[in-house]
């Protein structure tokens, strides 16, 4: 065998949790140390060592990204209350991804991975659509209140030293109702456009952006305005260059657009928007196991992860000692993405290599009909062998050693 790939700069690597914890540790040592002499720098993520450190590891993860440039990220638990018990929490720590999101300001793009026997339920799509979701405001930092009896309702914008207060009419009530009033930031705003347009150079591919804005007209609006703003003075040019495009429209119509088109973009959407209609893209393309997501900063950083959680029922098995067949493409490909920009980065041409030669034989085994039990149900192929969590690695480690 060939020597071994050399890198020279670390990836930030983060361990998980249950059984993606499990695929973590079998995909190093199957499928990438065989043929790479992995530098990474190591983040525990997994429960037990966030609880240890008062999370403090999390965000030791997320500045070594800032240091670094890349990291690769195992799918950890959430805690909530049943898990603050399972695990004897010191108390229900945040979710890492908000975390490192928030410590990088980062916009997620998640992307289905695609083989020719997976039909998408949509006819016409060939090839993938990316969804970016802003991950800042609207209804998810909302204030609500349900009004109760006859009421007017203001909005009341005081400044800051108090000297001016402007008010605005929501609705006078005659009974009963519900109310609403949600914000969102030019800053915020501006990063995500940022993360969209890099990531669309990155990818060459095109972006698509829609809100409702004739009918919000300063809300969404402003969303409109600081995309369009922003493309012009920053990115025009370098889209050129590319022979990719920008291209707005209105939500309803991106909708029709979307589902008539064959795929191949990236689709930036608003907070609710991104969170309705990535459920729908992944769905529609066959598997959230055939998912990946990477988190973009506005300075070009990049955090590569499996869009689906740990698998906690396929752990809760393997613990009882029980066969499972859990699909670690998602996985694998969080980990080519990883590599393939550190080869980007660093230019090193072997590991770029090397990440494109992984994704063709984890596709090419299961276009030859051999998958995990998730994929078998929605494979139209010939000859289906449905195999369990290490024969499914087993049988792509055969075909990439058939490359090396
Ligand atoms: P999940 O881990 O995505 O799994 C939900 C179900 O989807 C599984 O039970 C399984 O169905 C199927 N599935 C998902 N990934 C699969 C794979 N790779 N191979 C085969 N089947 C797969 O979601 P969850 O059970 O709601 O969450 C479990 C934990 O993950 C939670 O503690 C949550 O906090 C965490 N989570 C983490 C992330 C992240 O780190 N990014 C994201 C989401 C959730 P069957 O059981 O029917 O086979
Ligand atoms: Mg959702």
């Amino acid at each position: 065998m060939a020597r071994k790939i050399k890198m020279t700069t670390p990836l930030v690597e983060m361990d998980g949790d249950e059984m993606t914890r499990v695929i973590w540790k079998l995909i190093k040592d199957m499928l990438l140390e065989p043929y790479i002499e992995l530098k990474t720098e190591y983040y525990d993520l997994g429960l037990p060592k966030r609880d240890e450190t008062e999370d403090k590891i999390t965000v030791d993860a997320a500045n070594a990204i800032k240091k670094y440039g890349v990291g690769v990220k195992c799918a950890t638990i959430t805690p909530n209350a049943e898990r603050v018990k399972e695990y004897n929490l010191k108390q229900m720590w945040k979710s890492p991804n908000a975390t490192i999101r928030a410590i990088l300001d980062g916009t997620v793009f998640r992307a289905p991975i695609i083989v020719n026997c997976i039909k998408p339920s949509v006819r016409t799509w060939r090839k993938p659509i990316t969804i970016a979701r802003h991950a800042y405001g609207d209804v998810y930092k909302a204030v609500e209140h349900a009004v109760e009896e006859p009421a007017k309702v203001e909005l009341v914008i005081t400044s800051k030293d108090g000297e001016s207060e402007q008010r605005l009419t929501v609705h006078e009530f005659d009974g009963p109702g519900i109310i609403m009033g949600m914000h969102n930031l030019d800053k915020s705003i501006e990063s995500f456009a940022r993360a969209c347009f890099n990531y669309a150079l990155d990818q060459k591919q095109d972006l698509w952006f829609a809100t409702k804005d004739t009918i919000s007209k300063k809300y969404d609006h402003r969303f409109k305005d600081i995309f369009q703003e922003i493309f012009e003075n920053e990115y025009k040019d370098k889209f050129r260059e590319k022979g990719i495009s920008y291209f707005y429209t209105l939500i309803d119509d991106a909708v029709a657009r979307v589902i008539r088109s064959e795929g191949g973009f990236i689709w930036a959407c608003k907070n609710y928007d991104g969170d309705v209609m990535s459920d729908m893209i992944a769905t529609a393309f066959g598997s959230l196991a055939m998912m990946t997501s990477v988190l973009v900063s506005p300075e070009g950083y990049y955090e590569y992860e499996a869009a689906h959680g740990t698998v906690q029922r396929h752990y809760y098995r393997y613990l009882k000692g029980e066969e499972t067949s859990t699909n670690s493409v998602a996985t694998i490909f969080a980990w080519t993405g990883a590599l393939r920009k550190r080869g980007e980065i660093d230019r090193i041409k072997d590991l770029i290599e090397f990440a494109d030669k992984l994704e063709a034989s984890t596709l090419r085994t299961i276009e030859e009909g051999v998958m995990t039990k998730d994929l078998a149900l929605l494979a139209e192929v010939e000859n289906k062998k449905v195999v369990n969590t290490e024969q499914f690695l087993e049988e792509i480690r055969k075909r990439l050693e058939e490359v090396m």
